[in-house]
């Protein structure tokens, strides 16, 4: 192919990628109140409304123009990737609109309706039963030829931190007239750590008083590695949320713009996922929960400390990913999980309805 074909393919697929941000609108802000917190407001931003039902849309548009603008992706050539679901099946939404073929290699025990998801769009799943294999085979077909998009090692750098209608510009925006338009916290998870860096770096380039939370499973990787700022730690368990809990601490983790970060037990992100149901009508999925509980712990001690203000976070994806898994009861139990007291209690911690 000369070159002039391939620059003209180049600027024809960077002009789909602009079309297509054009035409998205940005996602909500919904907004909670809950009765036993009075002075707080709560934010959560609506990520599974994009096309692609999750956070990873914006993540995945960033990865094919940052590969598309480094040179890396060319007509007809393969892309692949190695995920967990949501950013596969952003991917494959994204390969179909740009015409090229796309794999994902996952582990085999992802959530079935996320592999259907990636099948649906045209893509091709590798299961692997290792999980910890799942990088080396990623890194094997790209050696082969395949344009690797390296969610995990490009995360942080393909965003454009500084706005461009990042995540973290959109939700300082959307703030602008609230009663306190300039949270106390904003609260997100790590799974790439692209999304805690965006907000992290935005939040000090603006030169906001807002701090970051990160919300992690028990035990994983961001949380270990973040009490020490070492890149070596490991995960001293492993979760059932999809999404974050990483094994081990990924190159996209910046620690140094993350002020706190909340540890949640399975039981209660799934609890808290089940409660998200019910106070905003429609089904999220485990991380949503996750971030839930990490903003109703911030939440009490700012009123223990007689402080008003406002908390963000994010519903990352659609809850229909995982109705064979964790809205699933039997499925639940087999690993040891019953929601339903830990649910009442967390009904109690919020307090009664209306929520809005
Ligand atoms: C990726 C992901 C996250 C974490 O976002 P990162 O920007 O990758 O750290 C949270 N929840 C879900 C469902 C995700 O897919």
């Amino acid at each position: 192919m000369s070159d002039s074909t391939d620059r003209q393919w180049l600027r024809r697929s960077v002009g789909v990628l602009q079309q297509e941000a054009a035409r998205s609108a940005d996602t909500h802000l919904l907004r909670l109140s809950l009765a036993r917190f009075p002075g707080i407001d709560f934010y959560f931003k609506d990520e599974a409304s994009h096309p692609s039902g999750s956070l990873k849309h914006r993540l995945a548009r960033s990865l094919y123009l940052y590969a598309l603008c480094n040179g890396r992706l060319a007509q007809g050539q393969a892309v692949v990737d190695a995920s967990s679901g949501s950013t596969a099946i952003s991917e494959a939404w994204f390969a179909r609109l740009l015409g090229l073929p796309f794999s994902a290699v996952m582990p085999a025990c992802t959530a079935p309706a996320k592999i259907q998801a990636v099948r649906a769009l045209g893509g091709r799943c590798e299961l692997l039963t290792d999980p910890a294999a799942v990088p080396a085979h990623a890194a094997a077909m790209a050696a082969a030829g395949a344009c690797h998009l390296d969610q995990f090692g490009m995360a942080e750098r393909a965003t454009d931190w500084r706005g461009n209608n990042n995540i973290a510009e959109s939700i300082i925006a959307q703030m602008s007239l609230e009663p306190h338009p300039q949270p106390t916290w904003i609260v997100c998870g790590a799974g790439t750590g692209g999304t805690s860096a965006t907000i992290g770096r935005y939040l000090r380039y603006r030169g906001l008083a807002t701090r970051l939370c990160v919300a992690e499973p028990s035990g994983a990787a961001f949380a270990v590695g973040w009490q020490t700022r070492s890149r070596d730690a490991r995960a001293s368990s492993c979760t059932l949320i999809e999404g974050i809990g990483r094994a081990s601490v990924e190159p996209s983790f910046l620690f140094e713009v993350v002020d706190k970060v909340i540890e949640v037990d399975d039981a209660q992100s799934v609890a808290a996922t089940w409660l998200l149901t019910e106070l905003l009508g429609n089904r999220y999925g485990g991380s949503s929960g996750t971030n839930l509980i990490a903003c109703l712990q911030l939440a009490e001690a700012m009123c223990e400390r007689g402080e008003s203000g406002s908390i963000v976070s994010l519903l990352c994806d659609r809850g229909e990913r995982y109705a064979e898994t964790l809205f699933d009861v039997d499925w639940l139990a087999q690993r040891g999980i019953d929601p339903r007291a830990e649910l009442a209690r967390l009904r109690e911690r919020v307090g009664p309805g209306p929520h809005c």
